[in-house]
């Protein structure tokens, strides 16, 4: 294979004075390098995942670190052979993942930074409880063995779930992580806020200590935001968590439903993927949407009418009142 492209994941909190007018700015740096992916920029910081040539990742890299405001930004870079998205969009959100706690302010207030080596010595110790603060459909696939995890759908139900875990490890020390590292900023400066005092958190995420510390431990795979779904991690003692949502042997082959009024994130084997044409059940199968199966599980989104420029064109408020 030919690794000439690099997926690039990323964050950074920082204070960005008129975060709408930098989008454009950012928009453009990244029309300029040929990237594609998905960024959120807010008035608290940057969020992002994007592909491209390796020069041009390179190059984007640089150009962030070169700005005083993302000097630290810590990006995860995976070699591939190919684009990992087909779009790029760059959108102002008033949070770089949406909590709900806008108030917390992880540049104040942290937990400690763990590198994959000190999160690997520390999670199996006796008065540690390790915990997932990712989704149902992103630690159903894959998570570390032990972890404490959370039936939430979304980030934002993060929050309610804190007294439950207080009543049970308020006073254990708590080592959270999540994909890349952000929702962690995030979680632990809540959990240190609802008054844990032990909070510590996987710097870099699942993708950093697969890469760092070979994933021992990781079991399953770990769900991604691009075109991959989900990948390995655990080069150490790999295992599969997830069974077939059609027949329940273990797989960990992660498809979306070919329905796509349905489009459920699932894992389904080789054999059922065929059997049902890349549906995830017999009603999905015979709705009249479905989309033909090609035997991967990933359907490419509708092109039509994209405009690599959108969000420039968005109306401006007008400001004159009569
Ligand atoms: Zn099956
Ligand atoms: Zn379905």
């Amino acid at each position: 294979m030919n690794k000439s492209y690099s997926i690039l994941l990323y964050y950074c909190y920082a204070q960005i004075e008129n975060a709408e007018a930098y989008r454009d700015e950012h928009h453009l740096l990244c029309l300029e390098l040929n990237l594609l992916g998905r960024i959120i920029v807010s008035d608290e910081g940057l969020n992002g995942t994007v592909s491209g040539l390796k020069e041009d990742c390179n190059e984007y890299m640089r150009r962030l670190h070169a700005d005083p405001r993302f000097a630290k930004t810590d990006f995860k870079v995976d070699p591939s052979d190919a684009h990992a998205f087909t779009k790029l969009h760059v959108r102002y959100k008033p949070e770089i993942v949406h909590s709900g706690l806008r108030h917390i302010d992880p540049n104040l207030r942290t937990g400690v930074h763990l590198s994959p080596q000190e999160f690997k010595e520390l999670k199996d110790k006796e008065d540690v409880v390790v915990l997932d603060v990712r989704s149902d459909y992103e630690h159903s696939v894959g998570r570390f063995k032990n972890a404490v995890t959370l039936d939430i759908e979304n980030f934002r139900e993060f929050p309610d779930k804190v007294d439950e875990l207080k009543e049970k490890y308020k006073d254990k020390k708590i080592l959270t992580y999540c994909t890349g590292g952000i929702k962690c900023e995030k979680a632990s400066a809540f959990l240190l806020d609802q008054g844990f005092e032990n909070v510590y958190q996987l710097h870099g995420g699942i993708i950093k200590y697969g890469m760092e510390a070979g994933g021992e431990d990781f079991e399953g795979k770990c769900y991604v935001f691009d075109n991959r779904v989900a990948v390995d991690v655990n080069k150490v003692n790999p295992t599969i968590v997830s069974t077939c949502h059609v027949c329940s042997t273990k797989s960990d082959r992660m498809v979306n439903c070919a329905n796509p009024v349905c489009n459920l994130h699932v894992p389904i084997c080789e054999e059922c993927g065929v059997k049902m044409d890349g549906a995830c059940s017999d009603e999905c199968k015979e709705h009249p949407e479905k989309r033909p199966y090609d035997g991967t599980g990933y359907y490419q989104k509708e092109l039509n009418g994209y405009n690599p420029l959108k969000g420039f064109n968005r109306k401006k408020k007008s400001n004159v009142n009569v």
